[in-house]
């Protein structure tokens, strides 16, 4: 009987990753705009490999790739016929590569919802059809099995209180994330903080942020949730380097001018060094929950994960540059003559 995530999370740090959206589109299999999961019915193979990677590279949680797979973004992309497959096949595949895990009693697996864009804080009528989409989703994901839910990227308040009300009926523990897009505050004006007290207060095991933020601008939020709550905090920033004048990724610009989100935002990712800093930061902070969104990559989470001392499989090929003929103690007479070309 493996762990539950609270047992986990009581004995140390768990390590999570995410950004299968981003990833995936970048590598083919799912279109930019949409950002509906397609992949999972049409290239699962592709799902699995990045899990994979994810998980060797020391993430000890299977997020199912159900981001967007709720009945609104299908209808946009005209397969609202295949949402319970979708959904279904995303969780199989996740707890499929969980127990691939060598880490002692493998790693958990999420069921996952968020922002279904379906929310209005002025129109009640909302509530209902929010609550029946994640009804829906995460009826699917528990009855395939799921060791607890993460609802993230949430606007509003309002409608994480939704999802966590849905995770409970299930039976499931609860990490409620917010998207902090805004300065301060949930787009139905909640303190960041506020939010996470009362997201805490009804029950969720674990709350915090996600996305949008890069680790710098997202510290400052964070330290403000951990002074507020006792219960696990996570903190899964996107890995680019925002700053005091581009607080969030929608915020970076192209040297151009232009938007960089969603599609150009390359020239400012964090490298792996980057992430590895984050990931002692957020220990130092307290944060239970240390994880990445949109934006990254494997190298990213061995980075993390070596950063707070553990060893994982994709350890094994951890850089050597002692061993690079340009970086090695004594370079020979003949590749010394490079240096020149390198340095100038
Ligand atoms: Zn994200």
């Amino acid at each position: 009987m493996s762990a539950s995530i609270t047992e986990r999370l009581r004995a140390g740090i768990v390590l999570g990753a995410e950004g299968y959206v981003f990833e995936l589109e970048r590598r083919g299999y799912i279109k930019a705009g949409p950002f509906v999961p397609e992949v999972v019915l049409d290239y699962p193979d592709a799902v699995r490999e990045l899990h994979r990677e994810f998980l060797r590279a020391g993430a000890q949680v299977m997020v199912a790739l159900t981001y967007y797979a709720h009945r609104e973004k299908l209808r946009d992309v005209g397969r609202e016929g295949d949402l319970e497959a979708m959904n279904r096949q995303a969780v199989r595949i996740a707890r499929q590569v969980a127990r691939e895990s060598s880490a002692g009693g493998g790693a958990l697996v999420a069921g996952n919802v968020c922002n279904t864009w379906a929310y209005d804080p002025e129109d009640p009528a909302t509530v209902a059809t929010v609550r029946a989409m994640y009804a829906e989703q995460l009826g699917w994901a528990a009855d395939e099995g799921v060791d607890f839910v993460i609802s993230e990227t949430n606007d509003y308040l309002g409608e994480a209180l939704i999802a966590l009300e849905v995770i409970q009926d299930l039976g499931l523990p609860a990490m409620v994330t917010m998207a902090p897009t805004q300065p301060h505050r949930t787009r139905d004006g909640y303190e960041y903080a506020d939010a996470c007290r009362i997201l805490a207060a009804e029950g969720a095991q674990i709350v915090g942020l996600n996305c949008d933020r890069g680790p710098r601008t997202m510290v400052p939020l964070i330290a403000k949730i951990r002074e507020s709550v006792e219960c696990a905090v996570a903190m899964q920033p996107v890995p680019y380097r925002t700053d005091a004048i581009a607080p969030t990724m929608e915020t970076l610009l192209s040297p151009k001018g232009d938007r960089a989100f969603p599609i150009e935002l390359d020239p400012f990712t964090c490298t792996r060094f980057d992430m590895a800093k984050f990931a002692l930061q957020a220990r130092e902070l307290g944060v239970d929950y240390i994880g990445i969104c949109c934006g990254a990559g494997p190298h990213h989470v061995r980075a993390m994960a070596e950063a707070l001392g553990r060893e994982v499989p994709a350890s094994k090929y951890s850089p050597s540059m002692e061993l690079h003929p340009m970086f090695r103690a004594e370079v020979s007479p003949k590749d010394a003559a490079f240096l020149p070309s390198w340095n100038a």
